[in-house]
């Protein structure tokens, strides 16, 4: 995994030292003696990852820090901190300026390049979704993306003892509600049903933690789901181990409760920020599928569908029949009643459509009052059945418009059944065809095309 990373240090011989070590792994380095280009340079270069010194003159390294995650330009950057000595105040003190990680001088190799591929592996993922997001139909959005530390977090604490588990679970940030779990299997369902963190103790030689940690990044379910780890003191091999099978963090035992609460609420902050990429980009998803007025798929996204269908019909799997439904003199409805009236009526004969359908079927606003519906596996009997369902639940009952009026309805209804090796066009055309026969022969009615091949 190649990177760029920027190295922060007022001396400049450590600067230099990181900087051949990294090089040494093929990570690309930027370097900077001060917070002040610090900034700038991460603005400006959009390094993947942050070694920042804790120790400077001028600006330290909490204050760049804070800097860094308040600029929305950077905040993404994920920052390690590296302090001179094991302090507990430091970190606590960085944890809280907005650092992801710690590394005490004199760094250790194994350590720092573990978490630093660890680190990377999750800006990679947030990138994706932010990349994403900036392309998708609801960007800008990213702007009023918000950090709420006051929601409520669900922890799953999992230690073969159960005194462990109360502590951990007693310095969890007083906004989460944290479940104590003795065993892996009550664990893994425990997170499958709902987690927003997994705190694992991974110091008992009897309970594997780390085949937890893995099944759990096995899981798609479960993939997402940040995890901490608590190991031995100096125990790199296993905080190693741990980060490389997709942990994203390692705290040490004696497990100093001020510490935990600060990477506890590090992790659920990164995951709620994930979350809200995600989601939105789902809204951003479904509004560039779905029909605004009616809630139906839009002429895109059916198209698409249709395709995919076809192609398996070609392929020698089942059928695919098609159903174009257009509203008769509907122009009259607008031009009676008004725009709404006519909107209403588009609504209402929306819900009547969907109401007949089998689960397999996928209904779309295909134009202004026009309607398609691909039944993926039906025939001609099958499509006729659903069309005359459709025209006799438009005819048979009166739309209500939002003044009260109560007025009559019908739709005219073209089927056809795909023919081997037909386009989606000439497809579509042959029901259009069949549709304008149903509106020449009175409206009101469900006229089939000819399936024969042509
Ligand atoms: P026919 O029976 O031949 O289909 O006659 P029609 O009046 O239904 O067909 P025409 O295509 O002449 O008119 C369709 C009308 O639908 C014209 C257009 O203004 C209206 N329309 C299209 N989209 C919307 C919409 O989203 N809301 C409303 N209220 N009207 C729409
Ligand atoms: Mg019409
Ligand atoms: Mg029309």
């Amino acid at each position: 995994m190649s990177a760029r990373i920027l190295v922060v240090d007022d001396q400049a011989a450590n600067v230099r030292l990181l900087e051949a070590r990294l090089q040494a792994e093929y990570f690309e380095v930027c370097t900077a003696t001060n917070g002040a280009d610090a900034l700038v340079l991460a603005k400006s270069e959009q390094p993947d990852l942050i070694l920042l010194d804790v120790m400077m003159p001028g600006m330290d390294g909490y204050e760049t820090c804070s800097r860094i995650k308040d600029d929305p330009a950077t905040r993404h950057i994920p920052v390690v901190m590296v302090t001179a000595l094991d302090q507990r105040e430091d970190r606590i003190r960085g944890l809280e300026a907005g650092a992801d990680d710690f590394l005490t001088k004199p760094i250790d190799d194994v350590a720092m390049f573990a978490r630093v591929r660890s680190l990377l592996r999750l800006k990679e993922v947030l990138d994706e979704l932010r990349f994403r997001e900036s392309s998708s139909a609801m960007s800008g959005i990213a702007g009023e993306l918000h950090d709420d530390d006051d929601l409520p977090a669900r922890v799953i604490v999992v230690s073969p003892d159960p005194r462990a588990t109360g502590r951990l679970a007693a310095a969890m940030p007083t906004t989460a509600i944290s479940i104590q779990i003795n065993d892996p299997a009550t664990a893994i369902a425990a997170v499958r049903d709902d987690a927003d963190l997994l705190i694992v103790d991974l110091t008992a030689t009897d309970f594997d933690g780390l085949r937890l940690c893995a099944r759990i990044r096995s899981d798609a379910a479960t993939r997402q789901l940040p995890i901490l780890a608590v190991v031995r003191p100096g125990d790199v091999k296993h905080a190693v181990r741990a980060l490389d099978l997709g942990v994203n963090d390692i705290i040490q035992r004696p497990v100093d409760a001020g510490e935990l609460t600060a990477r506890a609420r590090t992790l659920l902050r990164r995951k709620r920020y994930a979350d809200q990429l995600r989601s939105h980009l789902d809204q951003g998803m479904e509004h560039a599928v779905t029909d605004q007025l009616t809630g139906l798929h839009n002429r895109r996204y059916i198209s698409s569908r249709l395709r995919q269908a076809m192609d398996s019909a070609g392929n020698g799997g089942a059928p695919v029949a098609l159903l174009l439904a257009d509203i008769d003199h509907f122009k009259s409805i607008n031009d009676s009643y008004g725009h709404d009236a006519g909107d209403s009526v588009l609504r209402d004969f929306s819900t009547r459509l969907q109401t007949g359908l089998r689960a397999l079927d996928l209904a779309a606003r295909y134009g202004g009052e026009e309607f398609v519906v691909v039944m993926p596996g039906a025939g001609m009997a099958e499509a006729g059945i659903a069309a005359e369902r459709l025209r006799s639940s438009v005819a048979g009952a009166g739309f209500d418009l939002p003044d009260g009026t109560r007025i009559p309805v019908t739709v005219s209804i073209g089927i056809a059944q795909a023919r081997r090796g037909e386009s989606v066009d000439a497809f579509l055309r042959r029901a259009d065809e069949a549709l304008y026969a149903a509106k020449n022969a009175g409206r009101n009615q469900v006229q089939a095309a000819d399936n024969a091949a042509a």
